[in-house]
């Protein structure tokens, strides 16, 4: 794929785009030299705002790359035993490839027991146990979208990443861990810094590649760069913008990207950056997960 660095800012936007053009190939080949047609289904419970564009935007271009797209709406009320016999029809379902529960879950319904029961190689989001050990000990699972989105930048930035000094910022099971994992099997040096970390600063200054996945709006200041890093940039924090009228808001990410981009060779803005190759990487998720399923190689 070719570089999509337009100066030193990583234009996230056009490289979903890419890969969303390769996973209409991929289909489209599924569909005429396999007879397969990739499925994923996406479950939502309630009605948290966030939750419902995130949901209605998988949806929307799951059916745009041609895949068959189920979308499930459960009400606020939804009980776990709901839930979780919806989950286990999708396991059994085979036009099914990919299950995707949308995360939070209304309190009362158990995030750990909904993600268990899905079925490892339906999990598009590769949140189940099963797959962070596989991913973990070098298996082949499903690995976590935004984590794959980062390293696909991050390998097209800068090709071989061997013998470089990565820190994660942010140790969560679905971006930091993975994500430190991922650097690591690519050979990088990786430190993990966590609210706990003495002198993240110093950390962050260290550094040739910077993962900020902290959710804590411009904690990683400029000054704190490397000449020449590259950064990634996975915060999504919605501030107050009073410069644009009252009561408006505006997103920003973990990085203060002004004072940093003066310093990196390569950063991603938010938004524009991670947030679009998160949905890419879930289509790409589920032709790889229809693939394993039917014994298919692309
Ligand atoms: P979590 O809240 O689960 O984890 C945050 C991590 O950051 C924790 O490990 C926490 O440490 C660490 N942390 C918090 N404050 C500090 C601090 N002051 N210094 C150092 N580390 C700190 O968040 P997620 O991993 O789910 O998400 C992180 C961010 O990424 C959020 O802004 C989220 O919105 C965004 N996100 C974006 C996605 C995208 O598609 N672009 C997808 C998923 C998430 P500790 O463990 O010690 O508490």
């Amino acid at each position: 794929m070719p570089s999509v660095t337009n100066s030193n800012i990583i234009d996230g936007k056009a490289f979903a785009a890419r890969v969303r053009e390769s996973v209409t190939a991929d289909v489209a080949r599924l569909k005429s030299d396999h007879g397969l047609t990739p499925g994923l289904a996406v479950i939502i419970v309630g009605h948290d705002p966030a939750s419902e564009v995130y949901v209605r935007n998988k949806v929307k271009q799951t059916a745009e790359v041609g895949m068959h797209s189920v979308h499930h709406e459960l009400p606020e009320t939804a009980s776990e035993a709901e839930l979780l016999s919806l989950v286990e029809g999708l396991n059994a379902d085979p036009k099914i490839h990919g299950i995707l529960v949308q995360l939070p879950l209304p309190k009362g319904i158990n995030e750990a027991a909904i993600i268990g029961a899905i079925a490892p190689e339906k999990d598009v989001d590769g949140f189940h146990v099963v797959n962070s050990g596989l991913l973990a000990t070098g298996g082949k699972g499903m690995v976590p979208c935004t984590p794959l989105g980062c390293m696909m930048m991050l390998s097209d930035t800068l090709g071989d990443m061997s013998g470089l000094k990565a820190v994660v910022v942010g140790r969560s099971n679905i971006v930091g861990k993975p994500m430190a994992q991922l650097l690591l099997d690519a050979n990088c040096t990786v430190t993990i810094a966590h609210s706990r970390t003495k002198n993240l600063a110093d950390e962050v200054r260290a550094a040739d590649i910077v993962i900020a996945a902290a959710g804590r709006p411009e904690m990683v200041k400029g000054s704190w760069i490397k000449d020449g890093a590259t950064v990634i940039d996975v915060g999504i924090n919605r501030i107050p913008a009073p410069e644009r009228g009252e009561g408006k808001m505006r997103l920003v990410g973990d990085v203060d990207f002004t004072g940093a981009a003066e310093r990196a060779s390569a950063i991603t803005p938010v938004p524009g950056g991670v947030g679009p190759m998160t949905i890419a990487c879930l289509l790409r998720n589920t032709v790889t997960a229809a693939c394993r399923q039917n014994g298919v190689v692309l």
